[in-house]
This record gives structure tokens, C-alpha cells and sequence, in this order.
């Protein structure tokens, strides 16, 4: 069991409450969002995407990902059981930012070897998950973004779960400067071998919380307990476990 902890809501007086190592709470009866350590206001922008499905709707889309794609029993739409469907809104924090590096390296895949000079430039809206503990599959999330909305409160079903970020935002542009890096990095050995020199300019446009409504499926097949992720704005599997036989 997490020990739960309240702050009053300096907006509405209704009771927040968090667990440790949450850092942003949003109040359920208003929508309020707070810094917790400062009892502030969060002065970010906070958004989210609504969700499509109830909970009978969801399994819609289940049912589609379970009878298509031929590395599936043919007989997993029929012979699988829905166990638990649970929405939450899970925080995300996503950094729009323009990264550029300058790299010089050794190619060697000739001889004889050569010495390259490069630079890669890009955009990005890099995805942060604001959670420590969840396993989230960030990278086969593709973030719906043209669909963002302010946060709203009212648009949070009542059997949804909301989670509260464990991440400040510069802990998340930090998060985001370094994952781009290693991707850069990544890229570059397309180029060259060996790195002599490397340097990466991060320019930082915008930071914004937000809150996605994932499903969080179990069904079971032939005796085995299996784990979908379903996007709740688009009803995208986002990952999905197969059965083996
Ligand atoms: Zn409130």
C-alpha cells in the first residue's frame, strides 16, 4: 500500500490528494493544477486529449486488433476473454525543440578509411512520460497532437484514474535534451565509425503537460493473461501482447 498524502486545493478547498515522489497533483473536482512542494499554481500550459471509448465501446477496437494481422491465432477475437478495462490519464510532458549536431568521425568501412564532417538538424515534439515506476512504451506512442485540448476537468469520466506527474518541467526538458542526444548519436553511426568530435545545440520551444487517455487491457487466452495498450483518442493499439500459439 502507497501512503497517501492531501493538500487542500487553493482553488476550490476540496482535498487533493498524492503520493510520494508526485511533484504536480490536479485537483479532480475543479482541475485545478498545483505545484505540490510550493502549494502554487502550475503556470504551464496543461492539456489533454479526450477519449473516445466507454467501456463497452473499448472493445471495439479490441476485438479489430484480435482479428487482424496473420502472426495472431486465427481464433483469438473468439476464444479470448476481456478481464479488466481500465482508463487512466496518464502525464506526459512534451518538448518541442530544435536540435542540431556537428559531428567529424572516422569511416572506416572503405580503405582506406576516411575522414567525414556532418551535421544533422531536426524538429522534434519529444515525449516524456512525468511517471518513474509505469512502464510505458514512449517510443511506439504516436502522440495525437493535433487533438490537444486544454485540460478540462469535466471531460475526466468518473471510473477513469488520473496520475499525477513525478517530474518537474525541467527535469523533463533535461530527460527530453539527453534522449535526443543519444538519438542523434544513433543517426550518426549511419555516417561514420568512429566519432571525433561531436557537439549538439538544443534549442528549447515549448514545454507542455499533458494528460492521455490510455486503456489498459487484460484478456485472457487459453489459460494466459495478456496486457494491451490502447490510445483512448484514436483507439490505436499502442502495444499489444500475442499469444505464441
Ligand atoms: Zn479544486
Amino acid at each position: 500500500m502507497s501512503i497517501v498524502d492531501k493538500i487542500s486545493c487553493s482553488h476550490c478547498g476540496a482535498p487533493i490528494s498524492f503520493e510520494p515522489g508526485e511533484i504536480i497533483a490536479t485537483c479532480k473536482y475543479c482541475g485545478y493544477t498545483i505545484v505540490i512542494e510550493t502549494g502554487k499554481a502550475f503556470i504551464f500550459e496543461h492539456s489533454m486529449f479526450f477519449n473516445k471509448y466507454d467501456q463497452t465501446q473499448i472493445e471495439e477496437p479490441i476485438r479489430n486488433w484480435m482479428r487482424k494481422g496473420f502472426l495472431k491465432p486465427p481464433n483469438l477475437a473468439k476464444k479470448s476473454r476481456i478481464i479488466e478495462k481500465n482508463l487512466t490519464y496518464v502525464p506526459f510532458w512534451i518538448v518541442t525543440a530544435e536540435a542540431e549536431t556537428t559531428y567529424k568521425g572516422i569511416f572506416d568501412r572503405i580503405t582506406p578509411p576516411v575522414i567525414k564532417e556532418g551535421r544533422i538538424n531536426k524538429k522534434y515534439n519529444w515525449l516524456v512520460l512525468a511517471r518513474k515506476a509505469t512502464e510505458f512504451p514512449t517510443k511506439e506512442y504516436d502522440v495525437p497532437l493535433e487533438g490537444k485540448v486544454p485540460y478540462d476537468f469535466r471531460k475526466i469520466e468518473d471510473f477513469a484514474k488520473t496520475l499525477n506527474s513525478e517530474m518537474d518541467k525541467n527535469e523533463a526538458v533535461e530527460h527530453a535534451k539527453q534522449e535526443i542526444e543519444e538519438h542523434h548519436r544513433f543517426l550518426i553511426q549511419q555516417d561514420i565509425d568512429k566519432i571525433i568530435e561531436i557537439k549538439t545545440e538544443i534549442k528549447i520551444n515549448q514545454t507542455v503537460y499533458l494528460h492521455s487517455p490510455i486503456w489498459f487491457i487484460k484478456y485472457e487466452y487459453k489459460g494466459k493473461e495478456y496486457q494491451l495498450l490502447i490510445d483512448g483518442a484514436t483507439g490505436t493499439v499502442i502495444r499489444g501482447d500475442i499469444p505464441s500459439n
